[in-house]
């Protein structure tokens, strides 16, 4: 039997990376998958990834940073469900890498509504009925950033920082519902987001030195962070609630 047999799964980011990752994962897992992501072509292609694994999983296209996109991909999933057991806010944008100085006022507000008030929307909008039948798992992506800044990403660091307060907060307010809230902070992964890091290290021929700098000499793959949303959406982390838990091959420990 799957570790989400019979679970109803909302993964957000769900086009690329971590999130198609993810909601492949939970689907080889047993879970009905609502898979969101801004872009349609993008979400509809991983749907279509788990149909031919023979998993089940609905397709939608919406803003994970806007509260009435947020409200009707919660309605969609109680329509198609009847139902949220697991939510996974994993959409996120990197900002690109601009100097302190060089960042505008839009450039934040942009990081923080899709980094941080997204998973804040996420949580208030499917926190409810998942209180309601007293049970529920929810986990954020922050990032090892979010737990040591990166230089040069400013917001991106500081909206990650503010998901692993939001995850602090949300777990105490949270107590005593059945609903557990938790954060993941990858390191650097291989994924769209990171992409342009890859192809220029890969122009230059230094793409063996990427990974360097982490005590496991790698980077990570998109798997091996669905493999800990998994695990702390699942039965198995019953007792992990309120953490945020670093899967960046011991990057944040250096
Ligand atoms: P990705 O770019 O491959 O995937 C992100 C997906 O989110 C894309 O499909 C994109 O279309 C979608 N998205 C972006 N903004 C959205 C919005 N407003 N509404 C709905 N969907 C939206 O990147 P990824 O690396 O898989 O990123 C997933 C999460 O992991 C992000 O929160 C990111 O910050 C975090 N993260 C990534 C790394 C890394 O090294 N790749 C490290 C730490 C944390």
């Amino acid at each position: 039997m799957g570790r989400l047999e019979g679970r109803r799964a909302i993964v957000t980011g769900a086009g690329s990376g971590i999130g198609r990752a993810s909601a492949a994962l939970f689907a080889r897992e047993g879970a009905s998958v609502l898979a969101v992501d801004r872009s349609r072509e993008s979400v509809e292609e991983t749907v279509a990834q788990i149909a031919a694994a023979g998993g089940s999983a609905i397709a939608m296209a919406a803003d994970a940073g806007l509260e009435s996109d947020v409200q009707a991909y919660v309605a969609r999933a109680m329509d198609a469900f009847g139902g949220i057991d697991v939510l996974f806010a994993n959409a996120g944008i990197s900002g690109g890498d601009v100097s302190l100085f060089e960042q505008s006022v839009e450039l934040w507000q942009e990081v923080l509504r899709v980094n941080l008030i997204g998973p804040f929307l996420a949580v208030r909008h499917a926190a409810p009925p998942m209180i309601a039948q007293g049970r529920g798992a929810i986990v954020c992506t922050a990032s090892a950033a979010g737990l040591r800044a990166n230089a040069g990403g400013t917001p991106y660091s500081a909206s990650k920082a503010g998901v692993i307060s939001l995850v602090q907060t949300a777990a105490n307010s949270l107590a005593g519902t059945g609903v557990r809230i938790n954060a993941i902070c990858p390191g650097l992964i291989e994924t769209g987001m990171t992409r342009p890091v890859f192809d220029m290290a890969r122009a230059r021929g230094t793409e063996d030195r990427i990974g360097q700098l982490n005590p496991m000499e790698r980077y990570g793959l998109p798997e091996e962070i669905a493999a800990a949303a998994l695990f702390l959406a699942s039965d198995e982390a019953s007792y992990v609630n309120g953490q945020a838990i670093a899967v960046d091959g011991g990057l944040s420990s250096t």
